[in-house]
């Protein structure tokens, strides 16, 4: 694939819904494409597909990354192989829609290990190979602001995404560029139990100014511009995308 002189982007999650979009995105801009993925090999060998027909390469890696071996795998296999990348996208993400009483310790540290220690886990062990003016972008959440009495793991790791994304940001400045993406909701397999039912589908689009559910895209376009040098003096920050829905005092 990549002779160590092409830029890649390395993206956790990155063969289904938002992973997937950025990953077109920015492979239709030139970079290649590292993915991990966990389990979805139909999916991902279609993304494999979609990218090569964009003309740049795809190298896939199957791995969950909560688990410490399998990560480390993969971070051994990219330094070995010479990549130079342009950004890391930390976008794999868990949802769980637990309340206080219905938690279990198991399952709070299964989100919190792969929505928060794993993206930093993944800027510490590969900063030295991002190139000079690089990004590394989080991929949060409006939950990690809003809260709310379901998805109390979730909020706290989206939480504390947007709060180290400030200290990646000064931890690795001037060299690379950190920011988060703070999404609304997103028509992706994630939400399709919220989208494919009528009812809460119609009252999320009520209650977004901009009168819409986000698509994929949305967020695609915002990653493309952090990365790009038209972002180059902006690190440490929290972009909202999501329509508007944050302006409702109520959600
Ligand atoms: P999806 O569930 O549609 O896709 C998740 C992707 O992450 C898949 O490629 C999946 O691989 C991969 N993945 C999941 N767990 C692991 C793991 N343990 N190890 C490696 N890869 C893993 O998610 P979305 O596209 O909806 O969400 C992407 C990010 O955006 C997440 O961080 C999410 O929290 C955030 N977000 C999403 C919103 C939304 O409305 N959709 C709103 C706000 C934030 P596989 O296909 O093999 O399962």
């Amino acid at each position: 694939m990549n002779n160590g002189k092409n830029p890649s982007i390395l993206i956790t999650g990155g063969t289904r819904g938002i992973g997937r979009a950025i990953a077109l995105k920015l492979a239709e801009n030139g970079y290649d494409i590292i993915a991990v993925y966990r389990n979805n090999d139909i999916e991902a060998s279609d993304f494999s597909s979609k990218i090569k027909e964009t003309g740049r390469n795809c190298k896939l890696y199957k791995a969950d990354l909560t688990i410490e071996e399998e990560r480390v795998n993969i971070i051994n296999d990219i330094k070995q192989s010479n990549y130079k990348l342009k950004a890391l996208i930390n976008n794999a993400g868990l949802y769980r829609s637990e309340t206080l009483d219905s938690l279990n310790l198991k399952d709070w540290e299964r989100v919190i290990r792969l929505n928060q220690t794993v993206p930093v886990l993944m800027a510490k062990d590969t900063h030295s190979l991002i190139e000079d003016g690089g990004s590394i972008i989080n991929i949060g959440s409006m939950r990690g602001i809003i809260s709310s009495v379901e998805g109390l793991s979730y909020q706290a790791s989206k939480a504390a995404l947007i709060h180290l994304t400030k200290s990646l940001a000064k931890s690795l400045a001037p060299k690379i560029r950190v920011n988060c993406i703070i999404s609304g909701f997103i028509k992706t397999d994630m939400t399709s139990p919220l989208y494919s039912d009528e009812t809460i589908s119609s009252a999320i689009e009520s209650i977004t100014p901009l009168g819409r559910w986000g698509e994929p895209e949305d967020i695609a376009e915002a990653v493309n511009f952090l990365i790009s040098e038209k972002a180059s003096f902006i690190t440490g920050q929290g972009i909202i995308i999501d329509g508007g829905i944050g302006l409702i005092k109520n959600m």
